[in-house]
């Protein structure tokens, strides 16, 4: 049986396994079956940064020179803005029609949430530059480990010679270990799988979810929508490929992304299924996903759309075609900033109600349910930079 077919039978049986348990097996199952979950996705992370530098390295060697980079970036960012902002407008979209919280009772309890100030525009850019890349490496702080595999891929380059071939051939041989051994772990994500959904369907059973049900419906819908026809289009379009080829491909990064919450988490495995599943070079590959990893989150922008529209429902506050425009801006922004792990989309979206002053207290709300939000976020998050890896890919054939 093929691997996407086996984890696909284990998340349903983590599915119907959790529901016929209940909560009442809450704790046993998070002292015996989360860790093993833990185990799987700490396997997973061992492989970020060792995968993404040596692939950068070995890619910008074999990009040749910074014109081709500087091309493949400038399509990179346009796509990525484009898709993000097309997405919550999809998110808007989908709760207009399904109008989530209209007529639900406003939360007497809810605490509001502290908000997080954003970084400045400088600020970004300063911590992009590693000053310490090891340090870089060990915090897997992506974007500037991608800042120096790119220095040290140049270097490469222009020292030039034998020198620079056993260079390329070391990074190339570990680059294609890494592969290796994600192959081998990934060998064991049906029982991975199955441990990190089992905790999550347990504790957040019918109770919990059944109350806002409706947010999560719009999350659902609004995810395929975007990726059927977004994503579809793009890569039929760019590229030529059937929407059965791509998701196929796909199948075994979106259950890994689905369950563990996490883009940086899914990098190693995205990585590996789009050069084999989906032939995309490996010099793209390794550019357009890490950084798509980082500042790509179409699914946290849907996110953004449906819960801002949800927030104003509750409370009984229409928002304004300007305040809609308001939120696909800062929305856009915001989900650039958030970072690749479970639940950093929930502290972002303080930012969007902020800007359109819409009451925190709304967040509490969201809150409850957000790991299972988090979840098709983060498939749809890495399936994005998937799908614009291999548009990129399909325009860069010589
Ligand atoms: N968990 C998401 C991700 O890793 C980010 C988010 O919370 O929206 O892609």
């Amino acid at each position: 049986m093929n691997l996407s077919v086996q984890i696909f039978i284990s998340l349903v049986l983590s599915v119907v396994v959790g529901l016929v348990l209940g909560d009442g097996a809450a704790a046993p199952v998070k002292t015996w079956i989360a860790p093993i979950g833990t185990m799987f996705i700490n396997l997973i992370k061992m492989m970020i940064v060792p995968v993404v530098f040596c692939s950068l390295v070995v890619g910008m060697t074999s990009m040749g020179d910074m014109k081709k980079l500087g091309r493949i970036g400038v399509k990179t960012l346009c796509i990525y803005m484009v898709t993000t902002a097309i997405a919550i407008v999809i998110g808007f979209a989908v709760a207009g029609v399904i109008e989530p919280g209209v007529g639900m009772a406003l939360p007497t309890d809810a605490a509001a949430p502290k908000v997080k100030e954003a970084p400045s525009i400088m600020q970004v850019f300063v911590n992009m530059i590693p000053a310490n890349p090891i340090a870089s490496m060990a915090k897997a702080d992506i974007l500037p480990v991608i800042i120096f595999a790119l220095f040290v891929g140049a270097g490469i380059v222009s020292v030039g010679g034998k020198r620079a071939e056993t260079l390329i051939s070391f990074f190339d041989a570990s680059a294609e270990v890494c592969y290796k051994i994600i192959g081998m772990i990934m060998k064991t994500a049906p029982v991975g799988v199955f441990c990190l959904l089992l905790p999550v369907v347990v504790q957040n059973g019918p109770k919990v979810l059944l109350p806002l049900l409706s947010v999560i419906i719009c999350m659902a819908v609004g995810s395929v929508i975007h990726a059927v026809c977004v994503y579809s289009s793009l890569t039929a379009v760019s590229a030529h490929m059937s929407p059965l080829t791509f998701f196929r491909g796909m199948s075994e990064a979106m259950a890994i992304a689905f369950t563990t919450c996490s883009s940086a988490g899914t990098l190693p495995v995205n990585m590996q299924n789009v050069q084999t599943k989906l032939g995309v070079k490996r010099d793209i590959a390794s550019f357009v996903l890490p950084l798509g990893a980082t500042i790509n989150m179409d699914g946290t922008a849907l996110y953004m759309g449906i819960c801002s529209l949800f927030i104003a429902n509750v409370f009984g506050i229409p928002l304004t075609v300007d305040q809609m425009m308001m939120i696909v801006l800062t929305g856009t922004l915001a989900s650039i900033g958030t970072a690749g792990v479970p639940g950093a989309g929930l502290i972002m979206l303080a930012m969007v109600l902020q800007s359109v002053g819409l009451p925190m207290e709304g967040l509490a709300l969201v809150a409850g349910i957000d790991r299972v939000l988090d979840m098709f976020r983060t498939c749809l998050n890495i399936t994005g930079d998937a799908a614009v890896a291999v548009a990129v890919n399909a325009t860069e054939k010589e």
